[in-house]
């Protein structure tokens, strides 16, 4: 398998070279919204560790990024006033892959309502940034 770019959109996001809708940090994990939302809240989840897919990152920070995950659910639950969750993850091209930097997409979902293509809608960012206010507003002090 290929090995891990530094210069992926993702470790650029994280160093702070480019811009995101940052909604929630701790010492292992980091988390934005996803700029071609496929439904309102779709967040991305990444450990800090610099690991291309599932298959590289270790046990702890596994556990670590999960432990996110599940925290951003569940606050995402309740800002989208969700009636469920999609959790998805890809890994390497072949699994649908684009961003070469382990994340995990959490998508709030309604009733009844699909969610729309990879990459088909470019979200307006005054939108994003008042979903990413209130998504870090629920998840400041957890
Ligand atoms: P995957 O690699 O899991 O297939 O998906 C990559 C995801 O990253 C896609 O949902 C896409 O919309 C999102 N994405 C691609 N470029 C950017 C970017 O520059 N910023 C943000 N926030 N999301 C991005």
């Amino acid at each position: 398998m290929p090995s891990y770019d530094q210069n992926n959109i993702f470790a650029k996001i994280l160093r702070g070279e480019l811009p995101a809708h940052k909604v929630f940090e701790n010492q292992k994990a980091f988390a934005f919204l996803d700029i071609m939302p496929r439904a309102p809240g779709h967040t991305l989840v990444l450990p800090k560790a610099p690991v291309r897919t599932i298959l590289d990152i270790g046990p702890e920070d596994l556990a670590d990024l999960m432990k996110a995950t599940q925290t951003i659910a569940r606050a995402a639950m309740i800002v989208f006033a969700a009636d469920g969750l999609t959790i998805q993850q890809f890994n390497e091209p072949a699994g649908g892959q684009v961003v070469f930097h382990l994340h995990i997409h959490v998508i709030p979902r309604k009733n009844g309502v699909a969610l729309k293509p990879p990459a088909s809608f470019k979200e307006d960012p005054a939108v994003l940034a008042d979903q990413a206010r209130r998504l870090a507003a629920a998840l400041k002090g957890v």
